[in-house]
């Protein structure tokens, strides 16, 4: 018998996740599925992305994939080439390109396309990863519009600090430098600014598309508020079983390093998951966990392939007891929390070993 561990995807959150995108921004929906889907899989939630007005990713294969799945919609490239080649599979697939860099506007230039491809040109509006800086941006824009192989440009940014209130002021204000000239020749020039967090939050950035990832997989991009709060639906649980139990008095510790101690007599329930299968080594004990549909605490390190937890508040637990890690009723994000990570981070760390039920 395999261990008793499973993850569930369900695609009927995603469908949900979207129409909430749809519902709070207005705005046109570049589901984001970059990372394999956040780790969900691309083809496990490709049924739940019909309602999606485009798909965003970064690599080449996972493009190929959703147009050998007969995705037809747009196709969205974050981070563009990044080299010639990547150009001409670009037309191939009829794929919309970032362009970030200059390097980028020559590998275009040297693909020598017979068909226009769209581009989104982005602006460095702080975050100083990728984007070319507002000052520049008017004469990079003219630079590329004047190619023959270009078709619609979109001016787009991406932000650092969209979950706090006043974190996109400022990009707001470096964004609207770079395109104001732009914008007074072409009042309907079209921009993308949103991540989650801004969708959910910032109406002033909504534009024309929003590219919801985290949210997409009912995941909460703030700190401080959880996804029910924001009409999201979880679409991953990891669910596992109790495979042992143990008695315990108060004194005695509980597993690697021994770094719990009971403070009172304890029956312990051992998981069948670790940080081999995606569960962070890092969880603290007090980490909420669901068993038999009481919500309890993780004790103890993570082990590779078992945690530990705390079953006085479920007597009635034993051997083969349903377990949820995370899912509809234990948040990843509290989860993460307890990490000090973010669901993101769990969500796309989803071990391969672990074996995937679509729903
Ligand atoms: C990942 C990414 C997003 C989605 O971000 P979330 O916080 O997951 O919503 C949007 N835009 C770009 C450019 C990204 O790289």
């Amino acid at each position: 018998m395999p261990r008793p561990i499973i993850a569930t995807i369900f695609t009927d959150a995603i469908a949900h996740n979207i129409k909430r995108a749809h519902q709070a921004s207005g705005a046109k929906v570049w589901a984001t599925i970059k990372a394999n889907a956040y780790g969900h899989g691309i083809e496990h939630i490709f049924k739940g992305l019909q309602g999606a007005d485009g798909l965003a990713m970064l690599d080449f294969a996972e493009a190929q994939l959703v147009r050998d799945l007969g995705w037809d919609k747009p196709v969205l490239m974050l981070e563009g080439g990044f080299e010639v080649a990547d150009y001409k599979l670009a037309e191939r697939l009829n794929l919309t390109m970032v362009i970030h860099c200059i390097e980028q506007i020559e590998w275009l230039e040297q693909a020598a396309l017979s068909q226009p491809l769209n581009v989104y040109l982005k602006v460095n509006s702080g975050m100083n990863r990728v984007g070319f800086a507002p000052d520049a941006y008017v004469s990079i824009y003219r630079r590329v519009r004047a190619l023959a192989c270009v078709g619609e440009i979109t001016c787009m940014t991406h932000f650092a600090n969209a979950d706090l209130e006043n974190g996109i002021v400022e990009p707001m204000r470096r964004f609207g430098t770079a395109t104001a000239e732009l914008m007074a020749e072409n009042p309907n020039l079209p921009r993308s600014c949103s991540n989650s967090a801004a969708t959910l939050a910032h109406p002033e950035a909504h534009f024309d598309w929003v590219r919801p990832g985290i949210m997409t997989y009912g995941g909460s991009p703030f700190g401080d508020k959880g996804a029910a709060e924001c009409g999201l639906e979880a679409a991953m649980a990891l669910d596992s079983e109790i495979i042992a139990v143990q008695h315990i008095q108060a004194g005695e510790s509980v597993g690697y390093g021994s770094k719990f101690t009971a403070i009172e007599d304890m029956t312990i329930g051992v998981v069948a998951c670790g940080y081999a299968d995606g569960y962070p080594r890092h969880a603290a004990t007090g980490t909420p966990v669901l068993v038999d549909g009481v919500r309890t605490r993780l004790v103890g390190r993570v082990s590779m392939d078992m945690l530990m937890v705390d079953l006085n508040p479920v007597p009635a637990a034993k051997v083969g007891s349903p377990v949820q890690l995370w899912g509809k009723d234990i948040a990843i994000d509290d989860v993460a929390r307890a990490s000090e990570t973010i669901g993101y981070e769990l969500m796309c760390a989803l071990a391969l070993r672990v074996p995937v039920r679509v729903v």
